[in-house]
C-alpha cells in the first residue's frame, strides 16, 4: 500500500476522524490492491457536518455575503485544483481506473465548472412585477439551505464540483456524500475549499456507505434540498426519504443511450463516437453510447468495422493510457459478464468481447460488442455500465426512432447522417435530454444536462442547473399614497 495514513472527513472547515473509528480501503482497479484508507463516516459524523452546515445558512455567512464575492470564491477553489492539477489527476486516475489524459479531463472539467459558476454568481436576478400605483412586488431566488449532495464513482471530481459550485454561487451550504469506492478526489476538493478560505461549514465532505452515511444525510431534518447522481434504483430511494419531508431533489440517473446511423452516415465518425462514446472509462459514463440502431444496408459493414476497431483498442491500467481501462469493481464487472451471458441467452450475436480478462489482475472486461439485439431483450433494455454496445438494425426512419425511445430512460441520444434535414428531424423526435449529431459527447460545461423519463429530472450544467439550487420567494410591498400629498408629477 503506497501511503497508510488515514485519511479524514472534512466537517466544519476540520480534518476529522469518524465517530465509529471505522475504515474503508479504496482500491487500484488495475490491481485490486489498496491504495488508501479513508474515515467511514457514519450517521453520527453526518450529524456533524450537517449541523455545521446548517449553521451556515442559519447565519447567513453565504445569504450576506456579495454574490460577487461568492463568485470570486469559487474562483479561489479553481486556482487551488489548477495549482496540484497533475497531482489530482493522477489521484482521479488510481482511484477510478480510468484513463491519465481522461483524469487530467476531469480536473479541467471540475475547474471549468467553478469557474462558469463562480461568473454566474452575481447575474441571478429576480424580477419586479407591477402592480398598480399602491404595491410594490418583487422576486427573490433564495437558496434552499444545506443542500446533500450524493456522488457516484465514475467521476466524482467533476460531478462534485458541478454541484458544489451551483449551490455555493447560489447561497446554499453543502454536505456532500463522496462515492466509496472513489472517495479521494472529493477530499482534494475539500483541500481546496481549505486552501481557498471557504467559510468553516459552508462545505463539508463525507465518505461513507450510502446505506448508513448516505442514508442518515438524505433523511437528516435539516437537509432541505437534495442533488443525487447514481442509479435509478439508489435514486427511488431517496425520492421516497425526499418525499416524507417534501425535499425537492435534482435526480441525475442512468441512461440507455442511443444513436441511431443513417446509411448517409459518414462511418468513419460513427466508429470514432463508438471508440469514445461507449469504450471510453470502460463504459462507465452514464450518457454512454450503449445501442446503435443502424440502417439495415449499411449494418454489417459498419459491424465489421466497429469490430476491428475494437479488437485493435490497447488494454491496460490508466495510467498508461491504454483505450480499455479496468471497470471500478470486481462486483461492477460481475454484473457486467451476467448481463453478456443474459444477451447471448436472449439471441444476441456476439461480435467480440463478452468476457472478463482474467488473464490480468484487476477488473478488465472486454470491449463487447453484440449485434442483431431484439428490442425486447434486457441487453436493450437495461443499463449494463460497462463496455457493451449493442447494434439493432431498422429500415425506415420512424422505425429508427421508435426503436431509439423504446426504453425507461432518456438522458442521452444520437444520430448519425450527412443530410441536415434527416439530422434535424431525428433530432428533434429523439426523447432524450441531451441529443448529439455526428458526434458523441457534443455537450460541455455550459451546455444543460439532465434526464427525462426515468433518467432523473432538473438540470445540471449551464445556466438552467442554477434554476435548481434556488427557490423563488415574493415580496409585496403596500404603499400608502395618503403619505404622498397630491399627484403632482405627471410622465412627459
Ligand atoms: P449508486 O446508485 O449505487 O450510488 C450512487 C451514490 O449513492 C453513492 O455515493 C452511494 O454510496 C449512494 N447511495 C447508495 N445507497 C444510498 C442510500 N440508500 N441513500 C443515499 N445514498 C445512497 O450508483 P453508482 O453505481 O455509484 O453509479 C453509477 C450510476 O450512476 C449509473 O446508473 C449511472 O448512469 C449514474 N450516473 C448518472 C449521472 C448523471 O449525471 N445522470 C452521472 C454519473 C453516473
Amino acid at each position: 500500500m503506497a501511503n497508510t495514513a488515514v485519511i479524514k472527513n472534512y466537517i466544519d472547515g476540520m480534518w476529522q476522524d469518524c465517530v465509529s473509528g471505522a475504515r474503508i480501503e479504496v482500491d487500484d482497479p488495475a490491481t485490486g490492491e489498496t491504495i488508501a484508507v479513508i474515515a467511514e463516516a457514519g450517521p453520527r459524523d453526518v450529524e456533524l457536518a450537517v449541523a455545521a452546515a446548517h449553521r451556515v445558512f442559519r447565519d447567513r455567512v453565504l445569504i450576506d455575503m456579495h454574490p460577487y464575492d461568492r463568485g470570486r470564491m469559487l474562483f479561489r477553489v479553481a486556482d487551488a485544483l489548477e495549482a496540484r492539477h497533475e497531482e489530482i489527476a493522477s489521484v482521479n486516475c488510481a482511484e477510478t481506473g480510468k484513463g491519465l489524459d481522461l483524469a487530467r479531463d476531469e480536473v479541467r472539467t471540475a475547474i471549468r465548472y467553478l469557474r462558469y459558476y463562480g461568473g454566474l454568481a452575481d447575474k441571478l436576478e429576480g424580477r419586479s412585477i407591477p402592480r398598480g400605483a399602491n404595491l410594490v412586488d418583487y422576486t427573490v431566488r433564495s437558496p434552499f439551505g444545506v443542500s446533500a449532495q450524493i456522488v457516484p464513482w465514475n467521476g466524482p471530481l467533476e460531478l462534485t464540483a458541478r454541484s458544489l459550485a451551483c449551490a455555493i454561487a447560489t447561497g446554499n451550504s453543502v454536505v456532500v456524500k463522496s462515492p466509496e469506492l472513489a472517495p479521494l478526489s472529493g477530499v482534494e476538493l475539500a483541500r481546496a475549499c481549505e486552501a481557498a478560505g471557504v467559510p468553516a461549514g459552508a462545505v463539508n465532505v463525507l465518505t461513507g456507505y450510502g446505506q448508513t452515511a448516505g442514508q442518515a444525510l438524505i433523511e437528516h431534518p435539516d437537509v432541505r434540498h437534495i442533488v443525487f447522481t447514481g442509479s435509478l434504483a439508489t435514486g427511488r430511494t431517496v425520492l421516497r426519504s425526499a418525499s416524507e419531508r417534501v425535499v425537492p431533489c435534482i435526480m441525475e440517473l442512468g441512461g440507455k443511450s442511443a444513436a441511431v446511423v443513417y446509411s448517409d452516415a459518414d462511418l468513419d465518425c460513427v466508429v470514432e463516437a463508438v471508440r469514445i462514446g461507449t469504450f471510453l472509462n470502460a463504459g462507465q459514463n452514464c450518457n454512454n453510447l450503449t445501442r446503435l440502431i443502424v440502417e439495415d444496408s449499411i449494418a454489417d459493414e459498419l459491424v465489421e468495422r466497429v469490430k476491428v476497431r475494437v479488437e485493435g483498442l490497447s488494454i491496460g491500467p490508466g495510467r498508461q493510457n491504454c483505450d480499455i481501462t479496468p471497470m471500478i469493481s470486481q462486483k461492477q464487472r460481475q454484473g457486467v459478464e451476467r448481463a453478456c451471458q443474459e444477451a447471448l441467452s436472449q439471441g444476441a450475436r456476439l461480435v467480440t468481447g463478452g468476457t472478463v480478462l482474467s488473464e490480468r489482475s484487476g477488473y478488465f472486461m472486454a470491449a463487447t460488442v453484440f449485434a442483431d439485439v431484439a428490442r425486447q431483450s434486457s441487453l436493450f433494455q437495461k443499463e449494463v455500465f460497462g463496455p457493451v454496445l449493442s447494434v439493432t438494425t431498422f429500415d425506415d426512419p420512424l422505425m429508427a426512432v421508435e426503436l431509439a425511445n423504446d426504453t425507461d430512460q432518456g438522458l442521452a441520444a444520437g444520430v448519425f447522417t450527412r443530410n441536415i434535414n434527416q439530422a434535424l428531424w431525428t433530432a428533434d423526435r429523439l426523447w432524450a435530454g441531451q441529443v448529439y449529431v455526428n458526434g458523441w459527447y457534443v455537450g460541455g460545461v455550459e451546455t444543460p444536462f439532465g434526464g427525462v423519463k426515468q433518467s432523473g429530472y432538473g438540470r445540471e450544467k449551464g445556466q438552467e442547473a442554477l434554476d435548481g439550487y434556488v427557490q423563488t420567494r415574493n415580496i409585496g410591498i403596500q404603499i400608502s399614497q395618503a403619505e404622498c400629498g397630491s399627484v403632482s408629477s405627471r410622465p412627459r
